[in-house]
């Protein structure tokens, strides 16, 4: 059987795409390896009538919710390969199985990069996080730490600015700041340290000191880290997608890429801020162009 349309990726993204064309009465496969790029935390915010809710139960739900529909099929594996010929896809499965669709929707997501620093994965999705519009609140108004080694840097340090006004920022012994910005940070009172980290210091993921190669201490409950972003997965790559200057997949408006019946959604553009609720509608906007398109060539 061909299939309208195969998803690759069961974050919000791939999950709402598959929600939207289940209900156009489309034959789908959703294929997911859950990886999800917040695997490391305990709960997730900010997703009206889902506030603080436990990642894995909001992916729960979400299944339910697609079990009410015949013509939507999960498949727990990891797609490697993706063909194409005459206009067809053909999916190729970690299991050897290949399958045929018109139209692949990618919603596969981001990695994070975390800096090299000693410790930090014992604190990362506990008290040290990416995204302030994520875990901000929980933080606000405890003495903070932005670590960061790139260009984001006074960027990430001036929103967290936001939620506790006594924030120190870490290069980790990069310079990435300019004398204007320095000075910026200098008139709100926020400390930069160039100096490398030796180490994170902390116990049960609460982060209480920053080790630094001097031997220097200074004393943090938490804070955020400017993470490296990578795809997911390398099928947009492999299938000739355009991509923007982030490393993210090119789309249009709609989740369309440069190549004819693909379509990305969620994280792996890059582009729109990375939340949960922005990337479950991005999933919805893809199923809706890949419907209108479906029925544009069969009508
Ligand atoms: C630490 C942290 C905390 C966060 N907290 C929040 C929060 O509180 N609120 C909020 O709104 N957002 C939060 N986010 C952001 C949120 O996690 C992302 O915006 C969201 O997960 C993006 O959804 P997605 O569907 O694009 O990708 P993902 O949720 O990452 O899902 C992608 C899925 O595709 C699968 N996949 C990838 N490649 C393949 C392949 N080749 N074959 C099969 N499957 C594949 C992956 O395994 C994964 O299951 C947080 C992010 C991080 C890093």
């Amino acid at each position: 059987m061909v299939l309208d349309c195969v998803i690759i990726g069961g974050g919000p993204a791939g999950l709402n795409a598959a929600l939207v064309l289940g209900r156009a009465k489309k034959n789908i496969i959703v294929f997911d390896d859950n990886k999800p790029r917040n695997a490391v935390t305990h709960e997730s915010h900010g997703f009206i009538t889902r506030d603080k809710i436990k990642p894995a139960e909001f992916k729960r739900y979400a299944l339910e919710d697609l079990k009410e529909y015949s013509n939507i099929i999960i498949k727990n594996q990891r797609v490697f390969d993706i063909k194409t010929e005459n206009d067809r896809f053909f999916i190729l499965t970690k299991d050897g199985n290949t399958f045929e669709a018109r139209k692949v929707i990618l919603a596969t997501g981001l990695t994070d990069i975390l800096p090299a620093i000693k410790g930090i994965h014992e604190f990362y999705g506990e008290s040290l996080f990416s995204c302030p519009f994520c875990d901000g609140w929980e933080l606000q108004d405890r003495p903070l730490v932005v670590i960061s080694e790139n260009e984001r840097a006074f960027h990430m340090t001036k929103m967290i600015r936001n939620w506790s006004k006594d924030v120190v920022l870490c290069t980790n012994g990069q310079k990435v700041l300019s004398s204007e910005q320095r000075e910026l940070l200098a008139n709100k009172d926020i400390e930069v340290i160039e100096e490398e980290i030796e180490y994170l210091q902390g116990e049960d993921g609460r982060l209480r000191k920053i080790i630094l190669k001097s031997g220097r201490e200074v004393a943090r409950e938490g804070g955020f880290v400017t993470t490296g972003l990578q795809q997911a997965s390398p099928l947009a790559q492999q299938l000739g997608c355009s991509m923007n200057s982030m490393g993210g997949i090119d789309t249009d408006n709609s989740g369309r890429t440069a190549i004819a019946g693909v379509y990305a959604c969620g994280d792996n553009s890059i582009i729109a801020p990375a939340q949960l609720i922005i990337a479950a509608a991005e999933g919805s906007k893809a199923a809706i162009a890949v419907v209108g398109d479906l029925v544009n060539e069969d009508f």
